[in-house]
């Protein structure tokens, strides 16, 4: 425990950007800039990459005598909150359905929505693990670029070091040469800064475990072909491709003499990672732009299986849980959005329960309740028509407000979308706000519970018997308490008491980095005793 302390803070002392404070808004605006300077893109819109520094409003803003907000809003909430409700026996029917699709895609490829693709990581981090490793993490908006010196069992990590990019939005719809050029030039950048407790052996390429956050049938721990993109990148000429090759060809451009050992989801990399510190990490769940999770399978339990033999008799199962659909509770918000998307129908779980998604839904609520209910008064506030204007760090700034006239949610909805709002019109915002975002986290819960419940059902006691630890990471679940808060909630009512007090919800905090350098040294191209 004392160890993971030191690599908490030793990841945490170089994350300022990622630092997020609720206190002021400016504050939090500040602090995101430089982490969600890209926002994902859906269909044609143009998403605003940066609005910078927000102005806050420099005058007490008028909070109009009369609190009433039009009686046409309250069908609009009623409905919205009728559609979004996630009761008990709603959550149970989720998580039965996720188990079910679990076991359909695991028979036969494409045999469901859920892809449940080989990972090829057979065996995970022991915590012997020797080295200079680095990893590279290209997410949905930024990338990150890691080293870590592991030390072994007595020194586990020495020191890391890390950097993080966001992606420029043009590079999210230009060519993969482009997108894999400026990955390729960042890294070579921050191999050039190495030194202090860093090093290499003398005759060895620095290796790296490369974490690639979007659906990649794998063909090998060091090879795999791109699905398809998803969270709004639509960079041509990748999919169908070996995304390893395209980085080596990238780093052969930049005269980078380093090699991929391990190619791994993000949901990998962070199982891989909290499994150094923890034996009983089972699943791991990323809540970020994106989400996804993964889990350890048997082998035997996986009847598509063909050729490929796993020393452990286990191996780790990408869920790519994104694309979940069945019985989701669905308002016509979120089809409307769907339909708009430049992967209409697709990747629907993840537009119910992710972070590019969460403040988008919001918005189009707003939008209709100030069309046709007069939120802000008689006309609808210009800027609240621009899709994705409001992002989901907004919502969890907002629902941070505990001031009595909701300044906070005032200052927001003015400088996002150019209105003054009254307070019941403030009050109105934060209930659709957490009505979406309590569907989202319990949505998310009860996901959890169908990969647990599979699991036990495959072998009884082996989940709810013992210890269980769910590894989660991602912006979202890091940064949003109350969409976190309901997810956990809604494990504890679905499992009940007895069966939940075994299963620790956790956030590992950069672990899929940290885990996929770990996956490159299990896999290290050189000879090594680990
Ligand atoms: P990625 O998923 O791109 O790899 P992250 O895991 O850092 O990156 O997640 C970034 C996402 O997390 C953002 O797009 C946003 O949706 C969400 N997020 C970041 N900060 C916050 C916040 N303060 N409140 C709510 N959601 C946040
Ligand atoms: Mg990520």
């Amino acid at each position: 425990m004392a160890v993971k302390k030191e690599l908490e803070s030793s990841t945490n002392s170089g994350e300022a950007r990622t630092v997020v404070s609720t206190n002021t808004y400016r504050q939090q605006e500040e602090a995101m800039s430089t982490v969600t300077a890209t926002s994902p893109a859906v269909g044609s819109f143009c998403i605003p990459r940066s609005r910078g520094r927000i102005n806050m409003p420099r005058f007490t803003m008028t909070v109009r005598s009369s609190n009433a907000v039009s009686a046409g809003v309250a069908p609009i909430m009623t409905k919205l909150k009728h559609d979004c409700a996630t009761p008990l026996p709603l959550l149970r029917h989720v998580a039965d359905a996720m188990a079910a699709d679990m076991r359909a895609g695991l028979a036969v490829d494409g045999g469901s929505d859920l892809k449940m693709i080989l990972s090829y990581v057979d065996t995970l981090p022991t915590g012997n693990e020797k080295g200079l490793f680095y990893a590279l993490d290209l997410g949905g908006t930024n990338f990150r670029v890691l080293r870590v010196q592991l030390g072994g069992k007595e020194e586990r990590v020495i020191a890391t070091e890390f950097d993080q990019v966001s992606i420029p939005q043009e590079l999210m719809f230009g060519t993969s040469e482009e997108l894999f050029d400026f990955i390729a030039s960042g890294l070579a950048k921050f191999a050039e800064k190495e030194g202090g407790k860093f090093h290499l052996p003398p005759g060895r390429k620095r290796e790296i475990g490369f974490t690639f956050s979007f659906p990649v049938r794998q063909t090998s721990i060091d090879s795999g072909i791109l699905i398809k993109w998803t969270k709004g990148f639509a960079v041509s000429g990748t999919a169908g491709r070996d995304v390893v090759a395209c980085l080596n060809e990238a780093m052969d451009r930049q005269g980078l003499d380093m090699r991929v050992s391990a190619l791994v989801n993000d949901t990998v990399g962070t199982l891989a990672g909290a499994r150094y510190w923890d034996d009983d990490v089972m699943v791991a769940v990323i809540l970020g732009t994106g989400t996804n999770a993964c889990y350890v399978e048997r082998m035997n339990a996986i009847p598509k299986l063909q050729g490929h033999v796993s020393p452990s008799g286990r191996t780790i199962v990408n869920t790519e849980w994104g694309a979940f659909s069945n019985g989701l509770p669905l308002t016509v918000f979120d089809k409307d959005m769907d339909a708009a998307s430049i992967n209409p129908g697709e990747q629907i779980f993840e537009k119910t329960i992710s972070g590019m998604y969460l403040g988008e839904i919001v918005r189009r609520v707003l939008l209709k309740m100030a069309a046709e209910g007069a939120l802000f008064g008689e006309s609808v506030p210009e800027k609240l028509s621009t899709p994705f204007v409001l992002r989901t760090p907004d919502l969890s700034a907002m629902q941070q407000d505990n001031s009595d006239d909701l300044n906070v949610v005032g200052s927001i909805l003015y400088n996002i979308a150019g209105v003054e709002s009254n307070l019941s019109a403030r009050k109105i915002v934060l209930e659709v706000c957490d009505t979406i975002v309590m569907r989202g986290g319990r949505l998310a819960g009860a996901g959890i519970v169908g990969i647990l419940q599979k699991m036990e059902e495959d072998s009884t006691g082996l989940i709810f018997g013992k210890r269980t630890v769910v590894a989660m990471d991602g912006g979202l679940y890091e940064h949003y308490p109350q969409y976190k808060r309901y997810l956990k909630d809604a494990v504890k009512e679905i499992l009940g008491l007895e069966k939940s007090k075994n299963v620790v919800i956790e956030h590992t905090k950069d672990g899929s980095g940290i885990g996929a350098s770990l996956l490159a040294a299990s896999n290290s191209k050189y000879e090594h005793d680990f």
